[in-house]
């Protein structure tokens, strides 16, 4: 073998051609797009780890071939091998993903080669005859997976003591929206929902000191356009959001920059808005799915007829009132969900497209049940 000897290599591997995969999407299952250049967020599992084995004094290179394709071929033709590999998959493209991660454990030399991505539990059969030897990791973050390399417990503690994840090694690329979370996972039950059946129902949560003392020094060091809260609910833990805004609205101006978060419409109270609002939110994606009360009830959005008139009401005065302070709202509607009509589905698109044009998701449940497809 001839070439550099790397240190740890963190891939994100090569979209398959003509698509685009987003691995760290839809909560970190993936998501695939037709066609090149289609949207990806910036690997942050992978900056997670790297932050991690860096804090350890370990080198690391990243190899993002879908944000940085040309930087990464680069580097990988001049390797020799590599002192470990982490490479993210996705249960979406989980086969070919697991091929082509092959290809970067088989030029590991004597180190660990660890394949990581959410819901991977499921999954043990394919990987080990795809991925002979790979070590398995499903934790919703990237710091399980470094500390598999470094041979410790792979459930890395309090949330508080976990280092930031390092964006000098995973490219932000042009559009330089810098993830950072607040909270992952969710508690909530949403029959739709792989993602909770993946990550196990916990809420893990960082403290608001913790969260805007990281915010402050990403901003400070990388200069994104925008910061992007990747907690799939923005809010869970209430006045634990509302004290993070408070600290960030009081940041000195040259470490702010405008954010987005993700969230559901009966999170938004008015004091989360006004928080939110005075902390420079800059959009609020809103899952509102369905307003039809037969979907709400079958989904377990709500428990029955009451609940579903409350959440019809959260969703107008989330709208109403993030409408009224300015901030620009995304809301995401549902088609195809259990106990929907097609009247149902068009009066939820005209209700909320009264105040922001809904992006439409279609659903499918799959026969065999969500957990045979995730873990
Ligand atoms: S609120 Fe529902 S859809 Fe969103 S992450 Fe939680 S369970 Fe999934």
């Amino acid at each position: 073998m001839t070439g550099d000897a790397l240190g740890i290599v963190l891939v994100n591997l090569p979209s398959p051609e003509g698509w685009t995969v987003n691995r760290e999407g839809f909560g970190g299952l993936g998501v695939m797009t037709a066609g090149v250049g289609g949207f990806a967020y910036p690997s942050q599992r992978l900056a997670e780890a790297a932050g991690l084995l860096r804090s350890h004094g370990r080198d690391v290179v990243g190899l993002d071939f879908v944000l940085g394709g040309g930087r990464a071929r680069k580097a990988w033709r001049r390797c020799g091998e590599a002192g470990g590999a982490i490479v993210h998959v996705s249960v979406n493209n989980l086969a070919a993903d697991l091929d082509a991660a092959w290809e970067f454990g088989a030029r590991v030399s004597g180190g660990p080669f660890v394949v990581t991505g959410v819901g991977l539990g499921a999954h043990g059969d394919a990987i080990a005859e795809r991925c002979p030897g790979a070590i398995v990791d499903a934790e919703a973050t990237g710091y399980g997976a470094a500390l598999r390399v470094l041979g410790e417990d792979p459930h890395p503690g309090a949330p508080d003591d976990w280092p930031d994840a390092c964006w000098e090694t995973m490219p932000l690329a042009r559009a330089r929206r810098l993830p950072i979370y607040h909270g992952r996972g969710c508690t909530h039950a949403c029959d739709y929902c792989p993602y909770v059946i993946a990550t196990g129902r916990r809420h893990v949560l960082r403290s608001p000191e913790r969260t805007a003392r990281e915010f402050a020094d990403q901003v400070a060091r990388h200069r994104p356009k925008r910061v992007v809260f990747r907690d799939p609910v923005f809010g869970l833990d209430p006045q634990g959001a509302i004290d993070l805004l408070a600290r960030m609205a009081e940041l000195p101006r040259r470490v702010r920059a405008p954010f987005e978060i993700e969230t559901r419409p009966e999170l938004l109270t008015a004091e989360l808005m006004d928080g939110l609002s005075s902390a420079d939110c800059a959009e609020i994606k809103l899952g509102v799915e369905t307003l039809e009360s037969a979907a709400l009830v079958a989904s377990g959005r709500v428990s029955d007829e009451a609940g579903a008139r409350r959440y019809g009401e959260a969703v107008e005065a989330a709208l109403a009132g993030a409408h009224a302070r300015g901030m620009r709202v995304r809301p995401y509607v549902m088609r195809g969900l259990n106990a929907a009509t097609h009247d149902g589905d068009r009066d939820t698109r005209e209700r909320v497209g009264r105040w922001a044009e809904p992006d439409v998701k279609e659903v499918t449940y799959p026969s065999e049940g969500a957990s045979g497809v995730v873990g």
